[in-house]
């Protein structure tokens, strides 16, 4: 083992270890934004890639170069973006109050942008004349200690998203890092050619831009998803290009160390694309299963670890190496079609996980230690979120990732439904009768509120409640929606203050002395089978406890379960009123019967 591996096997394990201590301390109310911070991140590859840009190898290598950093800027300036785009609407009820104007206020985004871009082209004429005057300066001392310096605000950064009041400060502490990084790099010893980094810093920034400004909040799943795949991709890329770069002349560590990165890159460049794709209703959200399935895939996976071992020992062999690249490749998009579209913020977790795994083998491979720093972070950030998803869930991470769960779930869901009694269903006239008379009201927010876009009619409401006199909660479940900390950013997009936002353990005593618990779209975090019905698969599932409150009123289209493809006891409940529709149809009967 080498000295400069061993430190930075440690680097890498005190870095995990610290993550893990920094994240879990992270409230569930900011775990999306925490997922895009970490993203953002994580396009610390964009320094690995911009020497490799920069060295002036040509060829291949000059052209994976160029395209790691376009894609790793994309997901620097995107997941910054995106991130404080979040941020901003976390407000508490006495900052809404204040009604604090904000400096920088969206419209003049496409400016700031158009702005950027030209002092990116301008800072490369200006810096092609600097180095020119620096002539063979060493600056590799002060490039060392701004690595430093940006670590230790990356870990500062994800502090500050230890709760909503310092948030901000906090990314932005982590920007800043990250800009020294990059400017720093431009001096690195290596870099001698500046026209591919700038232009791939120029389309990384645009894209990026574009997508952290207008991707609308509820599409943040697969933004994230994409960012992962084009930040695995950047890890491939630099891989390949440096394995061409040495001629298959490779020590066993370097080896390693590149099977790696293209391994854990390639899989979780398609996984991360079939997982957008089918987020984004691109491709069909179903499982889709053969016979003997999970046995291929293993096989796959084995075969391809093979390739890698191989390698470590006849480096020189390029066709074993790149049937390895094709078979991660084609492993990650095995991995991720039989798992289904609701299934998929675990997985976007577990990938994100190892997008930051194949960042910190990048910085393995380029002996670069903020990247391992930051891929560990992120590695780290994607483990915990997915545990947090699986134990909210009452499931094991095999059982999401092998067991095909919307399929099985769905076909059973059929018969059960029609044994179980009267369902009662109301007006929007009687829902209006109930809240007049009623003092408490919990709101139940859920994933159908998410797909009607319903978040501001249900802040409009709980105004109009709270002006009669009426007590006001929210009630959040931590995998309510289909990302952690989901109806957080939902309702925050709607100005409701995060301190009328409640969790799971903070209200379930509450619901006793609750006069209506108003569920919006919500099914599975609600459903009593999870504390009562051992059959059921939500059994051991932690849920909002709603049928203790006095009344219940649901908004819902029909009576089709939820994500988990069971029926719900609570509609059966003779406290249970449904009504029927789309909830933000309904919520606009329901302000139109207000009115008269
Ligand atoms: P859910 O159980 O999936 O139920 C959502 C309900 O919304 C559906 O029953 C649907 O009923 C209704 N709906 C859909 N569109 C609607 C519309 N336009 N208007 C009104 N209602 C609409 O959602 P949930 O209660 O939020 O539970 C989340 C589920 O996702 C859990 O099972 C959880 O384990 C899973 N999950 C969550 C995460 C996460 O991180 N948040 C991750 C992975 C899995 P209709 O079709 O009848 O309208």
């Amino acid at each position: 083992m080498t000295p400069e591996l061993e430190t930075g096997l440690y680097i890498f394990i005190l870095a995990g270890f610290l993550g893990y201590h920094v994240i879990s301390r992270v409230p569930p109310l900011l775990h999306t934004p925490l997922m895009s911070a970490t993203n953002a991140m994580s396009g610390i590859s964009l320094i690995g890639s911009m020497v490799v840009a920069g060295a002036g190898h040509g060829g291949l290598s000059t052209v994976f170069g160029f395209i790691a950093v376009a894609c790793s800027s994309t997901n620097v300036v995107g997941g910054f973006l995106i991130t404080d785009r979040m941020l901003k609407m976390f407000k508490s009820e006495q900052e809404h109050a204040s009604q604090a104007v904000s400096f920088f206020r969206g419209k003049e985004a496409p400016i700031v942008l158009g702005a950027l871009m030209g002092l990116l082209v301008a800072g490369f004429f200006w810096f092609e004349n600097l180095r020119g005057l620096l002539g063979h300066a060493d600056l590799s001392e002060g490039l060392k200690f701004s690595y430093i310096l940006s670590a230790a605000l990356f870990i500062l950064g994800l502090k500050g998203l230890s709760s909503p009041k310092y948030a901000r400060r906090g990314m932005f502490l982590a920007e800043l890092g990250m800009l020294m990084a990059v400017v720093g790099t431009l001096f690195h010893p290596a870099m001698v050619e500046f026209r591919w980094v700038f232009l791939g810093l120029v389309i990384g920034s645009a894209v990026g831009g574009g997508m952290g400004l207008y991707v609308p909040m509820t599409a943040v799943p697969q933004r994230t998803a994409l960012s992962h795949s084009l930040g695995a991709l950047a890890a491939t890329l630099i891989g390949v290009s440096e394995y061409i770069r040495h001629h298959g002349e490779l020590g066993k560590v370097l080896m390693t160390a590149i099977g790696f990165e293209v391994v854990i890159g390639g899989l979780t460049f398609t996984g991360s694309l079939m997982a957008a794709g089918k987020l984004q209703e691109l491709l069909p959200g179903a499982p889709i299963t053969y016979r003997g399935q999970n046995v291929s895939n293993l096989a796959i996976l084995a075969l391809t670890l093979g390739c890698l071992g191989f390698l470590i020992f006849s480096p020189w062999a390029s066709p074993v190496f790149y049937t390895m690249v094709g078979l991660a490749l084609l492993f990650g998009f095995l991995l991720v079609i039989p798992i289904g579209a609701a299934d998929m913020p675990v997985v976007i977790s577990l990938l994100n996980s190892y997008a930051g795994l194949a960042d910190a083998a990048m910085g393995f491979v380029l002996m670069n230690k903020i990247q391992i720093i930051t891929g560990s972070l992120d590695g780290t950030s994607g483990f915990l979120l997915s545990i947090l998803m699986c134990r909210a869930m009452n499931r094991s991470a095999l059982n999401v990732l092998f067991g095909a769960f919307g399929k099985v779930e769905a076909e059973e869901a059929g018969p059960a439904a029609e044994a179980k009694g009267t369902v009662r269903s109301i007006a929007p006239d009687e829902v209006n009768v109930l809240l007049d008379s009623a003092r408490s009201v919990v709101i139940v927010p859920g994933y159908g509120m998410a797909v009607a876009q319903a978040q501001h009619g249900v802040s409009e409401l709980a105004k109009v409640l709270m002006k009669r006199g009426i007590d006001v909660k929210y009630a959040i479940h931590p995998v309510a929606g289909r990302m952690p900390g989901h109806m957080n950013v939902l309702l925050a997009e709607a100005n409701v203050p995060y301190d009328q936002l409640y969790s799971m353990e903070q209200i379930n005593p509450y619901f006793g002395a609750t006069d209506i618990a108003l569920v919006v779209g919500a099914n599975d975090v609600t459903n009593p089978a999870a504390r009562n019905n051992k059959s059921s698969p939500l059994y051991g599932m932690p849920i909002l406890e709603v049928d203790r409150a006095r009344s219940i009123i649901v908004l819902k289209r029909s009576m089709r379960p939820g994500f988990a493809g069971v029926d719900n006891e609570l509609y059966y409940n003779p406290k249970c009123m449904m009504l029927f529709g789309d909830a933000k149809e309904s919520l606009n009967r329901l302000f139109a019967s207000l009115k008269t």
